[in-house]
């Protein structure tokens, strides 16, 4: 009782205290969403990348995870899923770029329901088995164009984007229902500022949450 066994989990540069001090730096860099917190300690980032990448998976840092993608950087995870479910009941999100589905896993035990959009069917893949793996059942995902949105099941609660591109991709507007969030990276290749957008009556009001450096939300 009381020692936590070796198990390939817990040991080394996955340990709890590995985790621990992740959380204390995204703490220490504003993440206030004591949710968002006990996420990003609780999903093992380590079992998203590569296993020669594993013992960085808990640095605070971007990694590749191939196709010349890579997994997003625990404090952008952070601050976008706090962006979306602080203060707000967030039931249905649409997620543009699964990736590894990291961010997906983050924000799947926060919301209800999860629809995820990836255009390369690979990763795809990939990410169905490995969420499954992790007993994630409350997401739905979909091989497409990220700029099409997923009308079948819109309006979205909440809407993240985990690329990036110069404008708001007007179909992803409308998909917002009213009263919803988006949160998506909006600039040029290498600098965007990460956009929060709020879905009023008649108008849409957006702010900058800092600037942050995403993969492009590719065409087509
Ligand atoms: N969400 C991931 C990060 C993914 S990186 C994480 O948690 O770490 C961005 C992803 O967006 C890549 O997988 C890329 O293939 C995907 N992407 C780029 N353009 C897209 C588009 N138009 N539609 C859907 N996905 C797109």
């Amino acid at each position: 009782m009381g020692k936590v066994r070796g198990s390939i989990a817990g040991i080394g540069m996955t340990s709890a205290r590995t985790r621990d001090r992740l959380v204390e730096r995204l703490r220490a860099h504003g993440i206030h969403s004591e949710a968002v917190l006990h996420q990003i300690r609780n999903v093992p980032r380590h079992l998203f990348v590569d296993e020669a990448l594993a013992s960085r998976a808990y640095e605070d840092t971007a990694l590749p995870i191939g196709h010349g993608q890579t997994i997003s950087q625990p404090y952008v995870v952070a601050k976008m899923t706090e962006a979306l479910v602080d203060g707000f009941d967030c039931e249905k999100v649409l997620e543009i770029g699964t990736g590894c589905g990291y961010q997906t896993a983050v924000l799947a035990s926060l919301v209800k329901k999860v629809y995820s959009v990836e255009r390369i069917p690979e990763l795809l893949r990939k990410t169905r088995r490995r969420l499954r793996d992790l007993d994630i059942y409350n997401v739905q995902f979909r091989p497409g164009d990220g700029w099409e949105g997923w009308p079948k099941y819109a309006p979205y609660d909440g809407i993240i984007v985990a690329a990036a591109a110069t404008v708001v991709p007007e179909k992803l507007l409308e998909q917002l229902a009213p009263g919803g969030r988006l949160v998506m990276p909006v600039g040029a290749p290498g600098y965007q500022e990460l956009m929060l957008v709020e879905r009023h009556h008649d108008h849409f009001e957006q702010r900058s949450l800092g600037g942050v450096s995403f993969v492009p939300l590719v065409k087509g």
